[in-house]
């Protein structure tokens, strides 16, 4: 059907294309921008393409690879992806075909002689495949329309998705420099974009760039307090029954989420990358296949994956961020109808974070990086501006209030958190001051609520003159505070010695009193006070659960040192 000299037809390749994607695709037109990228690749060109997930990608190589003559190579990192790819294409006669690890030898010869004898259209390839002598030399002895490297930001040493592999690819226009490509990706910051280009050989060729806007998605961000019930509320009240994803930050946290969720009745599957192939692929599988399954996964879920009806992902844990959170969140509303990103967000998330990026190895740049990549998804968490205004400026694009996200709705309201910012920073000094020790937030926060606990006690912090100034605010309101001074760098948190406390440089002028600061509220639950929803009751450990299980891990993971140290483990 689609054989070599159909190229050299004498019709308009613009028009060739859009034949292919009426008679072979069954689509009436392009969505806009693919005219325009098929166009360009159609003609030999190279292209980097960022489009948000959902926005059709494929489409910008597929038609190209048939209009032009031989086979579209798609080096795609998903090979669990690859089967469902060419089944779908094959269904619409199009001649498609992988090569991956999952096939045995004879399957593979079969895939090789049908590209050698130019019988394949489109040919998915797994990089560390594609880079292979054996497949590299194939290639060599065929015939190649075009190599489009699907997930490009796979090749950026910063994301998530880092695949070593992916930096071979530059190789392929060193070897065939006749041969147009094109990269794709739903990542779209300038830095991203740059570093993939850079990374490829793709200097020259040009980006398309398509408004990263997903206006059906209402973005919420909560405060944590209790996530799991919390969780829950959102999925039994404004979900029931629909297909979503839950994301966790760990695979622990992921089965335990799925477990609660499955005893309270709803549908939820677990997936991580510790889990056996088999059964990841079968909760996968019953995920696409079936409806209204929340699937429980880590970041290891989702890319590629093409559902149209997941209805809302929520976050359990921060993500390391914003691109992060744009392509996770991006899973929902696939199709166009309404979808939510909800996340539940708290002090502890920042401080694992940047635990985590404390102790991540790497030099210092590696590090600064991975702060101000945390310092930006923690800004559009506190923001109290329109959260879709603040994702899209993310993304160098301009956008006016959305009037449906969650700061649009219901605005914030903000406080002069000055004074307690005062205290705080006081206690700290104090502490350090007068007693030579950092401690973590949790004490710190007794201290100012005036809580004598056998801590406090033990060492005589109920005689410091900030004891007990901070009894007009809950624990959980002290937290709030406490998350946002770090967040605004007015507070550090030191990992390197349990989570403590420190003063820097600005706070300085807070405790001076030469800066006012505006802190935001918590968003008050329709129909309770501030007063009633805070924990003014009796706390007996005055941890919430997310920490305990921080504290365990820290300690388990420092216990020898303080020890024998004698250092307090004060954490968090
Ligand atoms: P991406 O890779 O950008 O996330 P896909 O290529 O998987 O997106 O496409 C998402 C969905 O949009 C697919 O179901 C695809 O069939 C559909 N689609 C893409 N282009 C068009 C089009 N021009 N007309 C109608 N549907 C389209
Ligand atoms: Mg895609
Ligand atoms: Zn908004």
């Amino acid at each position: 059907m689609f054989d070599d000299d159909y190229a050299l037809e004498d019709q308009g390749l613009e028009e060739q294309a859009l034949e292919v994607l009426q008679r072979v695709f069954g689509y009436d037109a392009f969505r806009h921008p693919q005219q325009e990228i098929v166009n360009h690749v159609v003609a030999g060109n190279d292209a980097l393409v960022l489009m948000p997930t959902g926005a059709g990608k494929s489409l910008c190589y597929q038609v190209p690879a048939l209009v032009r003559a031989g086979t579209g190579v798609v080096v795609s990192p998903l090979i669990a992806l690859m089967q469902d790819q060419v089944d779908a294409l094959t269904e619409l006669g199009v001649r498609a075909a992988f090569l991956n690890s999952t096939q045995d030898f004879a399957r593979v010869r079969e895939v090789e002689q049908a590209f050698l004898s130019g019988e394949l259209d489109l040919l998915y390839v797994a990089p560390e495949r594609l880079l292979t002598d054996r497949c590299l030399s194939l290639l060599d002895r065929g015939r190649i329309a075009l190599f489009a490297i699907d997930e490009a930001h796979c090749v950026s040493q910063w994301g998530h998705d880092f695949r070593p592999e992916y930096l071979g690819l530059s190789t392929l226009h060193e070897r065939w420099p006749d041969v147009p490509r094109i990269a794709l990706t739903a990542t779209a910051t300038d830095a991203t974009r740059v570093e993939i280009a850079q990374r490829l050989g793709l200097d020259n060729a040009r980006a398309f760039v398509s408004s990263f806007d997903r206006p059906n998605i209402r973005y919420r961000i909560v405060e944590k307090n209790d996530p799991r019930r919390q969780l829950l509320e959102f999925l039994t009240t404004e979900h029931p029954g629909d297909a979503g994803i839950v994301y966790c930050l760990s695979r622990a946290k992921v089965e335990e989420t799925a477990e609660f969720l499955s005893a309270q009745g709803i549908r939820a599957l677990p997936y991580h990358a510790g889990l056996d192939q088999a059964i990841r692929a079968a909760n996968q599988s019953t995920f696409l296949r079936e409806d209204g399954v929340v699937m429980v996964a880590t970041i290891a879920f989702g890319m590629g994956i093409d559902k149209p009806d997941v209805r809302f992902v929520a976050h359990l844990d921060l993500p390391k961020s914003v691109e992060g959170y744009y392509q996770e969140t991006g899973r929902a509303g696939r199709d166009g109808m309404p979808a939510q990103a909800w996340m539940a967000y708290g002090l502890q998330d920042v401080m694992q974070q940047r635990r985590m990026i404390d102790e991540s190895t790497g030099d210092d740049a590696y590090k600064r990086r991975l702060g101000a990549m945390l310092d930006a998804m923690l800004g559009l968490c506190e923001t109290v501006e329109c959260r879709r205004v603040r994702l899209l400026a993310y993304f160098g694009q301009k956008a006016t209030a959305c009037g449906n996200c969650d700061t649009c709705l219901e605005p914030p309201q903000t406080w002069d958190g000055t004074q307690a910012a005062q205290k705080i920073l006081s206690a700290v000094y104090r502490l350090w001051k007068e007693r030579g020790q950092r401690y973590g937030s949790g004490h710190v926060i007794d201290i100012l609520r005036g809580k004598k606990t056998d801590r406090v006690t033990q060492y005589q912090h109920d005689e410091l003159s900030v004891f007990g100034v901070g009894a007009d605010l809950s624990e959980k309101d002290w937290r709030n505070v406490l998350r946002q001074l770090i967040t605004q760098g007015l507070l550090a948190v030191d990992h390197e010695s349990y989570g403590t406390l420190a003063l820097t440089e600005d706070s300085r002028a807070v405790l001076k009193g030469e800066r006012t600061l505006m802190l935001r509220r918590e968003l008050a639950k329709p129909g309770k006070t501030r007063e009633s929803s805070g924990s003014k009751a009796k706390v007996a450990v005055n941890l919430p659960p997310e920490a305990e299980a921080l504290f365990t891990a820290l300690r388990a993971w420092r216990g020898e040192v303080a020890r024998n140290h004698g250092v307090p483990a004060y954490v968090i």
